[in-house]
């Protein structure tokens, strides 16, 4: 804890948007997969003015600020480890305008993805690349984390439809980035920059995002093997042989076990592979949809493409439940982490087998599932945290399982962030250019106050 008193930010904030209250404080102690928090003071800020209020304040004084959202992270970015401020930004959830003439629209950041969505619709419009969180998680967490979700396979990241961003940086200097345009080459391209920083660069008060037609034409199906291999290697064919998803989804057997225990839905229990294509027209849709299937069969896959649109509904709503399904599968166990590694999609096959032998070798079934496509592979390993050595095996075995990304030239996370959780990996993964990191924080905020126990390892 630091030694913050109210007394510089209440001559800056209304009243009702700040709380020393122990009670209000403790709802920010952990995020959806760690906890830690001890911030000594919250606030709840409406407008970008009342965020470079108070983030100006702060510098000055050298207090530390962590922005907090919806609190769905999954490695403890947003926990305020260190004391000072946390700093929510879900008061401020406008959306819109949307401007479907030039397929886009602003946001606040802490709009939830779902407003977004319905937002998009109203208009006929979409914005693909969400996480699974959508519809609990903020627009401006999904930029700080550089989220992405089951269509990034066709679409990309949500930085990849990010114009532009308004964020107010440690000093409280308020900044726009990017422009309107759909392309531009003007100046360091200070949007990619804070898109999956965190919260340690600058707080983001807008974003303007870009938007597309609602695909005319979607087909859903599924493809169930005899082996994880099978699968596994099916998916690494697909995307070679450049078939056109825009979801390409592994679930393995304990996944499915759960998912469907947890959304007491009927997953089914084979080594399965997901799939959604969408097309400007339905024969267009029916052409890449035989192709698929065809790819998928030569694979060893046994594939129905949905006569029942609903059913499939309901088989992938369990899915989207698998990350919640792994915190109820154990009573007794919870998840030391549940990783998201990603790798060159050549080596996803063999990312799987690893998930799962390591597993194996420190005595833990693991279950392995993930936006495949994208070579992306989540794991869980779930431990009796009451237990010493079943919490030190299992944070070996998850090391391994990072360790074995990386060799394979991938990441230790694909889409959640680095946090807490995942910064022991940063020098592994980015050798000298941790240095180059930290120069850039040092440059923006040279104080050191904005989220500064996240993403970067301590300095040597
Ligand atoms: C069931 C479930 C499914 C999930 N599925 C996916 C998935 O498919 N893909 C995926 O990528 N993630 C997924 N996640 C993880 C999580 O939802 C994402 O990381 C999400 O982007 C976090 O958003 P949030 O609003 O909860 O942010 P928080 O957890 O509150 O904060 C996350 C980080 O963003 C920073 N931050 C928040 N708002 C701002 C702001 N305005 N300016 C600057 N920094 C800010 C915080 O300081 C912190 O560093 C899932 C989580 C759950 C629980």
């Amino acid at each position: 804890m630091t030694d913050v008193s109210l007394g510089f930010l209440a001559d800056r904030l209304p009243s009702d948007r700040l709380s020393l209250d122990p009670t209000d404080r403790a709802e920010y102690d952990a995020d959806w997969g760690r906890s830690g928090g001890d911030p000594d003071v919250v606030v709840w800020p409406e407008s970008t003015d009342e965020v470079a209020a108070v983030l100006a304040a702060c510098d000055e004084r050298g207090v530390p600020v962590t922005p907090y959202a919806a609190g769905s992270g999954i490695e403890g970015a947003a926990l305020a480890t260190t004391g000072g401020v946390t700093l929510d930004t879900t008061r401020m959830d406008g959306v819109g305008p949307v401007r479907p003439d030039d397929l886009q629209m602003d946001v606040a950041p802490g709009a939830v993805g779902g407003d977004v969505e319905a937002a998009a619709a109203d208009r006929g419009l979409v914005c693909p690349p969400f996480p699974q969180s959508a519809a609990f998680s903020t627009i401006g967490g999904m930029v700080a984390t550089g989220a992405s979700g089951t269509q990034t396979v066709k679409y990309g990241e949500v930085g990849d439809w990010v114009l532009g961003l308004e964020a107010v940086l440690a000093d409280g200097t308020v900044i726009e980035t990017g422009s309107r345009a759909r392309k531009s080459s003007s100046g360091y391209d200070l949007t990619a920059l804070l898109v999956g920083s965190e919260g340690t660069l600058a707080v983001v008060t807008r974003v303007t995002l870009a938007l597309a037609p609602e695909p005319r034409a979607r087909r859903a199906g599924r493809a169930t093997f005899e082996t994880l291999d099978d699968a596994t290697a099916a998916v690494a064919r697909v995307v070679r042989e450049g078939v056109d998803v825009a979801t390409l989804e592994l679930v393995d057997p304990l996944t499915a076990r759960m998912a469907s225990a947890h959304a007491d839905a009927d997953v089914p229990p084979d080594p399965s592979v997901y799939v959604e294509i969408h097309d400007g027209t339905e024969a267009g849709a029916d052409a890449e949809a035989t192709r698929c299937e065809s790819v998928l069969s030569a694979a060893g896959g046994a594939v129905s493409f949905a006569d029942d649109p609903a059913e499939m509904e309901r088989i992938w709503a369990a899915r989207r439940q698998a990350v919640d399904a792994i915190k109820t599968w154990d009573p007794d166990r919870t998840p030391l982490t549940v990783g998201d590694v990603t790798v060159p999609i050549g080596s996803f096959p063999e990312m799987v087998r690893s998930v799962r032998s390591i597993g194996a070798e420190y005595g833990f079934d693991v279950p392995a599932f993930g936006h495949a496509g994208d070579g992306n592979v989540h794991y869980a390993v779930l431990v009796d945290p009451d237990d010493p050595d079943e919490v030190a095996r299992g944070k070996e075995a998850s090391d391994r399982i990072v360790e074995r990304a990386l060799a394979l030239e991938g990441t230790s996370t694909g889409e959640h962030g680095v946090g807490l959780g995942k910064q022991s990996y940063m020098s592994d993964e980015h050798g000298a250019a941790v240095g180059a990191m930290r120069a850039v924080k040092d440059a923006l905020d040279p104080n050191g106050t904005l989220n500064p126990e996240t993403a970067l390892p301590p300095a040597q």
